[in-house]
């Protein structure tokens, strides 16, 4: 497993730079989670912590605690620049260390990476004396990705597809200088049509109506095994589909995670009904479980039903004691 730390610069009250109407911390922020997509859907064996998820006012020591604390493989810290310039510029430490070679040789791969990705003027790679890659114990870079205050760069930088670009070309250098292995399904997946996209209606929506587990691939998702993501409840495009699985996305035309509908069943419907038993005895369960027998109703026992499941293939009804019985109608009876 490579633990990755991805460091947004900045937050909350340090916005960073700015310039037309673009802060640095926004940038940062919105280019890192596409970072962390990426490694996340397109990569096995890899993890990633963030030293900021949202708009947090985080101290730099803070940052390189946690990326230590974690004991992080590599630290990527995400900066955009100003004061005059245009172009891309990347950091290691200065001065003599013992990973000093190995740092540089993976800069180097991840340098070029994002200038090839963003067509961005290559201004060097550079040294310096950075808080985020000296006091963090982990190999490091630090990139300045464009600059804020300058038209043509901030241009660019106010362009969602422009983030990407600059995303893309971190996560091809990581993958290279990290030696990541390429999730192979996803991998079909995205170039199994010329475009990037596998599904030819891609204004279709999908309403995701509670919290669900996020799966990189569809057969994951089937089997619902190696939960990778959170998908939120809210509304969705359709980016794939396979195997009775839905790829969602609320960035139109980019993959997301995959889910499985089945598990994104509405609020529980609050109209209850009764039943009775007709048989002389039947078990009833205390959990959704044909193994868990709690204990036997009688003949003529009558219940209230709150919902209905499917039990290892047979249908089972959840009754308002918190208990569960059989739903074959051989047995029971609506009332
Ligand atoms: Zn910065």
């Amino acid at each position: 497993m490579v633990k990755i730390f991805i460091d947004p610069g900045h937050g909350g009250t340090d916005t960073g730079a700015t310039g037309y109407g673009l802060r640095e911390k926004d940038l940062t922020l919105s280019i890192s989670k596409r970072i962390q997509t990426i490694l996340l859907n397109e990569y096995n064996g890899v993890q990633v912590r963030m030293s900021r998820t949202g708009d947090q006012t985080v101290s730099l020591s803070e940052r390189t605690n946690a990326a230590n604390a974690w004991n992080a493989d590599f630290l990527l810290s995400v900066h955009i620049n100003a004061s005059g310039g245009t172009g891309f510029e990347s950091y290691i430490y200065i001065g003599n260390y013992p990973s000093r070679a190995a740092t540089n040789e993976k800069r180097n791969i991840i340098h070029d990476e994002v200038v090839k990705a963003t067509g961005f003027i290559d201004r060097g790679k550079k040294e310096a004396d950075f808080h985020m890659v000296r006091e963090s114990n982990m190999q490091g870079v630090l990139t300045e990705n464009g600059f804020i205050d300058n038209a043509h760069d901030a241009n660019l930088l106010s362009q969602t597809s422009f983030l990407d670009k600059i995303a893309r070309g971190h996560t091809n250098g990581l993958a290279k200088a990290l030696k990541l292995k390429k999730n192979h399904s996803e991998q079909v997946s995205i170039t199994s049509s010329s475009n990037g996209k596998t599904n030819d209606n891609d204004d279709e929506k999908y309403k995701v109506n509670k919290t669900l587990d996020g799966y990189v691939t569809a057969a994951d998702a089937k089997a619902e095994v190696n939960k990778k993501t959170t998908v939120k409840k809210g509304e969705y495009y359709v980016f794939n589909r396979s195997q009775g699985m839905i790829n969602v996305t609320k960035e139109k035309g980019t993959p997301g995670s995959w889910i499985n509908p089945k598990n994104n069943s509405g609020v529980k419907t609050p109209s209850t009904f009764l039943i009775r038993v007709k048989t002389a005895e039947l078990w009833y369960y205390n959990k959704p479980d044909w193994n868990a027998r709690e204990g036997k109703a009688k003949k003529g026992d009558v219940f209230t039903v709150v919902d209905t499941l499917t039990v290892n293939g047979s249908k089972m009804y959840e009754l308002k004691s918190g208990t569960y019985i059989t739903a074959n109608p051989e047995y029971v009876e609506k009332v």
